[in-house]
This record gives C-alpha cells, structure tokens and sequence, in this order.
C-alpha cells in the first residue's frame, strides 16, 4: 500500500500508545464485573472509581458528576431525552440547525414520538448562532438548551461563555454543551454548564468511551434501563477498563493543548489553497485551528473524496456520521452556501502527528485531480 496520509481527526484519532499499552494491562488484570462482591470485583470499582476522582479533579466538578457512557452520542442522546423525559411538564428545546446528527435525530425524536416542540436556531455566515437568537427562542416551557462549543464540519466556536451567562440567569433552562470537537484544542471552564458531552476517541483515546458530565441538581431519567450502575443513570455491567483509561486520556489531552503545530499546518494550507483557482473556503477565520473546510464547486464531495484516497489521502466531506445519507452538507446549507458549495465540501482535520510535507504533497495531489476532473 503506498503511503497513506491521515487528514480525519476531527473523524476520529489514533490512540496513544500509553493509553493502549494501560488498557491493555488493566484489562488482563481487572476483568471481573465491577459490581461483583468479591474482593476482585471491589478493586475494580476501586479502580474505577478512583478514575472518576481524577476526570473529576481534572474538570473541577465532583465525582458523582460524571457518568461514563459509549462517547458523545450517547452522552447526547442521555442529556437531551434523559432532561426532557425527567421534566415532563416542559415541552420545548431549543439548539442549533447545525448540531451533530446525535443531538439532531434526539431532537427529532422528541418531536416525532413525544410531542416536543423544538427551535433549531439559525446560524450566520461563520457558522455561529447568535444569543439574540437564543434569547428570543426561550420560553416559560423550555425544558433544555443544547448547543456545541465547536462544529464539527467547519470548527466554528459558539459563543459558549455569553450563552450560559444568559440561559443560567435569565431562564430555568437546563443547558447542555456538547464539547466533542473542543476538549484538548480550546479551553473550557464547566461553571454555569448543567450538562456537557466528551468523547475518548477525539482525543487519542479509545473508542466506545465517553462521559456526560451532569450537575449534582439536575434530575435525569435513564434512557439505557437496568441496574444501578452510574447512579442508576445507565444500566449495563461497567466498562471499568475503558473508563479507568478515560482519565488518562484526558489528562493527556488537556496537558497538551498547544495547538501551535496544527495552526500553522492550517495556515500554510490555507495559503496553498489561497493561491489555487476556484478553491472557496467554507468557514470562520476564527475557526478551531485544526479544521479546514473547502470546496471546489466542479467536483462533487464523493469524487474528489475517492480521488484523494486513491492518492492515499484519508479526508472527509461532511460529518462522517451524515456522510453515507445525504450529498450536501446541512451545516454549509445553514451557513448560506450555495448546493454547488454545500455538495462538493472536503473536510480536512490535522493533528499534532501531520507534516508541512504532507501539506505539500496534498496541495500537488489536489492539482492534479483538478486538472483530471476539473
Ligand atoms: N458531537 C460531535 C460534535 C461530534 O463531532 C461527534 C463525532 N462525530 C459526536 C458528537 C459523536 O461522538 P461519538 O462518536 O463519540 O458518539
């Protein structure tokens, strides 16, 4: 196989070898089930428990504020049905027109099966919704406010801080933040945020591994029904192993937040593409410096995506969790952007392992398939 280039970590990250070679040991060790009652099953809830301490500490809340979950899906999918189904006299939810498909198709559901009203809140050009906005789409019924710090497709930065300042004094609103594509590129500070979702795959850890953060006053319902695992928020024997690392992985994520090396890749490619006809950029200035979004309207998302892999580039067009669906973006739709624009978007997300060279090499392949398809 030639070289392959890896431009997808908004998708997902490769795991960093101490967070495997950990896993590895804690799960040869600690495999009996956490709840077991034998001195085995004691340690690994000792174990686990100790890793929620730390993920705590790291995070400045208190211990039974966290709940492991999957990863952000579930973590959403938990805030935002687990809210609405334990304050049922409150019928409406607002978020974002441009929210990962997890926040979205829970919203749906809401709607479809449980009578929910939900306001989907425009954004602007760059990508951001604004608190005017906000302000007038809270009611005396909204139950839930939801809303990402960072998009996923174009990495542009809600206004978080001026957000939470409004819906925390002005309304009874409980407001959820999903930090996926945040944690580890921006700092963030959980004061004045009821719920907050985080992903272990985002962030060089495993797969299959998240945390909700909920505040001690919210009331949540269960949405996975079983035992009292997770104080009884998310039924099912513990994944004590993965969650263990979950501390670890986030330790290294936050210790290493400089994201200097990525910015100047973004840069330099942005430069690269600056120079090239025909080449439109689909996002803030001010986006999250790891994410470019362009387009080149003559050639749809799909071919320009095989013509990259087959030049050995791992790229992505839309978020990977919409791409198999839809052929335009919906978040580039909301920005305004034409279908030629929002159809033919290539999404590429660096990490601190890429290279100027790979730029380089990206750049030259991208002519070529321009002059070939173009
Ligand atoms: N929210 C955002 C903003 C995301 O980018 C993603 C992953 N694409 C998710 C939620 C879902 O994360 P997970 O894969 O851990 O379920």
């Amino acid at each position: 196989m030639p070289h392959r280039i890896y431009f997808d970590n908004a998708s997902t990250t490769k795991v960093y070898p101490e967070v495997l070679d950990t896993y590895k040991d804690l799960l040869t060790k600690y495999y009996v089930n956490s709840e077991s009652l034998y001195d085995e099953g004691s340690e690994v809830h000792r174990m686990m428990e100790k890793a929620r301490g730390a993920i705590a500490g790291l995070l400045e809340v208190n211990p039974d504020e966290i709940i492991f979950t999957s990863g952000a899906s579930e973590s959403n999918s938990l805030a935002i049905k687990g809210a609405a189904f334990s304050n049922k006299d409150k019928k409406h939810i607002v978020t974002s027109s441009i929210e990962h498909s997890s926040v979205l198709n829970a919203c749906r559901q809401l709607e479809e099966v449980f009578g929910y009203e939900v306001t989907y809140l425009p954004v602007d050009a760059s990508g951001k919704v604004s608190l005017e906005d906000v302000k007038k789409a809270i009611r005396e019924d909204t139950v839930l406010v939801s809303l990402m710090y960072v998009n996923n497709e174009v990495g542009s930065i809600f206004d978080i801080d001026e957000i939470k300042e409004y819906v925390k004094k002005k309304s009874h609103a409980i407001f959820h933040v999903d930090l996926t594509q945040a944690v580890g590129k921006i700092p963030f500070s959980l004061k004045d945020i009821d719920l907050a979702s985080m992903s272990a795959h985002k962030i060089h850890g495993l797969k299959g591994s998240g945390i909700l953060v909920k505040k001690k006053h919210i009331a949540l319902s269960p949405i996975i029904s079983g035992g009292e695992q997770e104080f009884g928020l998310r039924g099912g024997t513990s994944n004590a192993c993965v969650n263990m690392v979950f501390a670890k992985t986030l330790r290294f994520a936050l210790e290493n937040m400089d994201t200097t090396h990525v910015k100047s890749l973004k840069e330099y490619c942005l430069e690269k593409l600056g120079e090239m006809q025909g080449i439109h950029i689909n996002q803030p200035n001010d986006a999250i410096d790891h994410i470019i979004n362009f387009s080149y309207e003559k050639i749809p998302s799909e071919v320009m995506q095989n013509a990259l892999n087959r030049k050995g580039f791992m790229v992505s067009a839309r978020s990977t969790c919409e791409s198999k669906e839809l052929n335009t973006s919906y978040v580039l739709k909301a920005m305004g952007l034409s279908d030629a624009i929002a159809s033919s978007c290539i999404r590429l997300s660096f990490s601190n392992e890429n290279t100027k060279e790979e730029i380089d090499l990206f750049i030259q392949s991208l002519k070529e398939i321009i002059q070939q398809y173009g």
